[in-house]
């Protein structure tokens, strides 16, 4: 959306619960599912005086993965610190955060922008632990759930890069999707493991200098994302436009009323009176360590797209996605097309054919195959053998089955786990593909409709569509359709 009067200049804080065993400073065990309140907490997490905190290698790593995928510096040195904050969940009376030197720096990522891709600079990413969780009754009583202080907190923080609502969005959805893959946060925004905040500020369009900004929280869904952008744009425009100022401040996002509401003015980062954590040494991450991640760093969305286009000849960017989005069906498709090959041999059909025989896999997969299993996308080996996935491509491909008996064995391959061809012949599925049983099928059907060749002699097109549809019904769906229509056009034009 172009704004006429003003720059939209947005920046994200992005936090991500990290995937580890135990939690950031102490050994309880770090369980996003935990139901029971106060299950997985000990003096360490509960902030007792005279505990003493120990850092969690696993957490560290994860960082260093999620840097080294977003093209980062590599901290050699890396320190934690204290901020020093009040809140009714945070029994220390401080996080252990990091200030100035975060284990992650000026990396980037690129993303689809307007027309263009478009690299968004990412300033930081930083270790923090979590705080606890308040729930309250009727508002009238307040409790405490610890199971989530001390839990390991990734902090991404970017430049101000973005200009639009569609480039943060396209930007959170890729960073959780990296999360993904590398395993190291499961990134639900749902669920609270990823915590999106949005610094917007506006400025008169060719303004060198940044306007003022305001931050919003509570964004629970990229959904919200979009809303809170879209309306502090609104705001703060009208705002400008009235000469009125803004004022730097956080506002939460009201899900219900789809507005922003002021929460309270910022607190600038003296006020959390940060200084070294006296409990924990300084970190040194060797380039020894630093190259082991590096090596353990799977393919990437990024790479995955080109590849699966170039190596498939995959050119539709909805089937793309939905291979980068799911990385086990994916590894399902990469299955059967290496199936398909083996097949082609066997069938003796060439090379060059490979990439067709990849679009009638893609097809069946993409749409019946999801439909078949509710629309959920999954790993499907243990549904399909994907040598029986690759048969039934082969099977198409020849002209063997038609497409609407395709249908019928698909899904006892889906309820039974069988090979096609056993299907086939168990339901004597075979396509009718003789000339002269098709022949006899026509003539069956042209003998019981004469007033629809009339009908057809007199120029209604519509009956022949009808009688094919009958030839179809008389032989139970497996005549080979093209050569039925042949054979009805023929037979019409020397009655
Ligand atoms: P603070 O010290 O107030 O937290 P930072 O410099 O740490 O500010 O930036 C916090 C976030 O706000 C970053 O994501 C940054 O990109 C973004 N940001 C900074 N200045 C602006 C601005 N004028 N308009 C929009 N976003 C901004
Ligand atoms: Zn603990
Ligand atoms: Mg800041």
């Amino acid at each position: 959306m172009e704004n006429e009067k003003y720059d939209v200049v947005i920046g994200l804080e992005i936090h991500m619960e990290s995937k580890t065993k135990s939690k950031m400073f102490c050994s309880c065990l770090n369980n996003p599912n935990e139901s029971v309140p106060n299950t997985n907490i000990c003096p360490i997490c509960m902030g007792h005086p005279g505990t003493l905190p120990v850092i969690n290698k696993e957490a560290i790593d994860n960082i260093i993965k999620l840097g080294l995928a977003l093209n980062c510096k590599i901290a050699d040195y890396t320190k934690f610190d204290r901020k020093n904050y009040f809140y009714p969940d945070l029994p220390k009376g401080y996080q252990i955060s990091q200030f100035d030197y975060p284990i992650a720096r000026d990396g980037y990522l690129e993303i689809k922008g307007e027309n263009v891709p478009k690299l968004i600079r990412i300033n930081r990413i930083h270790q923090e632990e979590d705080a606890g969780r308040l729930a309250h009754d009727n508002d009238k009583t307040s409790m405490v759930d610890f199971n989530r202080a001390g839990v390991p907190l990734m902090e991404l923080v970017t430049e101000p890069d973005f200009t639009s609502a569609d480039e943060v969005v396209n930007f959170a959805k890729e960073l959780q999707l990296i999360a993904r893959y590398l395993d190291v946060s499961d990134a639900n925004m749902e669920k609270g493991e990823m915590r999106i905040e949005v610094n917007l500020s506006l400025k008169r369009k060719g303004d060198k200098k940044l306007g003022t900004k305001v931050e919003v929280k509570n964004l629970n869904s990229f959904k919200s994302v979009e809303k809170a952008i879209l309306f502090e744009i609104g705001r703060q425009s009208k705002m400008l436009d009235n000469g009125e100022k803004i004022i730097q401040e956080t506002r939460g996002f009201h899900d219900v009323k789809q507005v922003t509401l002021s929460q309270r003015s910022k607190e600038e980062s003296h006020e959390y009176r940060y200084f070294p954590e006296p409990d924990l040494p300084p970190l040194e991450i060797g380039e020894e360590r630093t190259s082991e991640l590096k090596a353990e760093i799977p393919e990437l969305p990024s790479s995955k797209r080109l590849r699966l286009e170039a190596e498939y000849g995959i050119s539709d960017y909805k089937t793309i996605e939905m291979f980068a989005d799911n990385k086990d069906f994916a590894e399902y498709f990469e299955k059967v097309a290496t199936e398909i090959l083996n097949w082609m041999q066997h069938e003796r059909i060439e090379q060059n054919k490979y990439f067709e025989l990849i679009k009638i896999a893609v097809n069946y997969l993409t749409s019946d195959l999801i439909g078949l299993n509710n629309g959920q996308i999954i790993d499907f080996s243990s549904k399909i053998d994907p040598e029986n996935f690759a048969e039934f491509t082969v099977l198409i491909y020849k002209g063997d089955i038609s497409s609407k008996m395709a249908k019928i064995i698909l899904k006892e391959m889906y309820d039974l786990n069988k090979d096609p061809t056993h299907i086939i012949k168990d339901k004597g599925l075979k396509q009718i593909d003789d000339i002269s049983e098709i022949e006899n099928i026509v003539d069956e059907v042209l003998k019981r409709n004469g007033v629809a060749i009339q009908d057809y002699k007199n120029g209604k097109t519509a009956s022949f569509q009808f009688l094919i549809g009958q030839i179809m019904a008389l032989s139970k769906g497996k005549i080979n359709p093209d050569k039925a229509k042949e054979v009805l056009l023929q037979k019409l034009e020397n009655i």
